[in-house]
């Protein structure tokens, strides 16, 4: 492990334009259940019953009561881990440019990142089905669901549900960025939501260098991942950014 982290420092402490591909498992330190895998939420509910975009429509109230409202209590308490805050120091040292994120929580902005790509949307940011009109899910009573905009409309989360396009600049600019990079790190993510899975693949074709972590294997682990590191994210991507601080503190 100590081996991999240092052979993971060399790269990253000499890329010019490293970018992270982010999955729920960075935010399982922090309280957040993933989708996938042990304690996941689909070991409790059905994704197709729940959080496919005809079942919000047809049904939108058990859709806030059983997914919206519990994922909501999760992230309420949230705050960013040692991962999170990792990549922030790993962009303030000038070596991470960009963050993908395929989570809807908003913590790697919380904790600083400053180029934040959020994939699937934004959980805390509610848009009326009816008006279109924006309001904070901070601002909004829970206590009748779903809850309405104040034209009657039903208000509906600003993140994707299953069956959705991925918001079009957010496509556009994280190909982009995963076409321009030079190393790719990909972490706590099961690499099976497309279309986000193919951002590693990318970033592959155009030569970068993919280094993943995530404790179990994934499906980019035998086939395009340079450097898997098996491991949590709280607890390596500091270990790695340490590293990587010390060797430019050499230079
Ligand atoms: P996923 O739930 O499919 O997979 C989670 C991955 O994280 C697994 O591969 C697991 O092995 C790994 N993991 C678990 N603990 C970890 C840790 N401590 N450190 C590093 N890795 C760890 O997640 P996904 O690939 O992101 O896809 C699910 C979709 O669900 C995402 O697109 C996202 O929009 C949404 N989601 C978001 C959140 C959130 O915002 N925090 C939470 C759940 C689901
Ligand atoms: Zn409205």
């Amino acid at each position: 492990m100590a081996e991999l982290i240092q052979r993971a420092a060399d790269i990253l402490a000499t890329s010019k334009s490293a970018v992270v591909l982010t999955g729920a498992g960075i935010s399982v330190e922090s309280g957040i259940p993933p989708f996938r895998g042990k304690g996941g939420l689909w070991e409790k509910i059905d994704p197709m019953r729940y959080a496919h975009i005809n079942a919000f429509l047809n049904d939108p109230a058990t859709v806030w009561k059983v997914l919206i409202k519990e994922m909501k209590q999760a992230l309420d308490r949230a705050r960013p881990n040692a991962g999170h805050m990792g990549l922030v120091e790993l962009e303030r040292l000038g070596i991470l440019k960009t963050v993908i994120t395929q989570n809807v929580d908003g913590l790697h902005q919380m904790a600083g990142n400053k180029d934040v790509i959020e994939f699937h949307g934004n959980f805390a940011r509610l848009r009326c089905l009816d008006c279109s009109r924006h309001i904070e899910m901070a601002k909004v009573s829970l206590a009748k669901l779903p809850p309405r905009c104040r034209c009657g409309g039903i208000l509906r989360p600003c993140c994707i549900f299953f069956g959705e396009l991925i918001p079009h600049r957010a496509l556009i600019r994280s190909q982009q960025a995963s076409a321009d990079c030079d190393v790719m790190l990909v972490i706590g993510t099961s690499a099976e939501v497309q279309p986000a899975a193919t951002m590693p693949f990318i970033a592959k074709d155009n030569g970068a260098f993919i280094i993943e972590i995530n404790p179990e294997p994934t499906p980019l682990t035998a086939s395009i991942s340079n450097l898997p590191v098996m491991g949590r994210a709280g607890t390596i991507v500091p270990r790695l950014v340490e590293e990587v601080r010390r060797r430019l503190a050499q230079v």
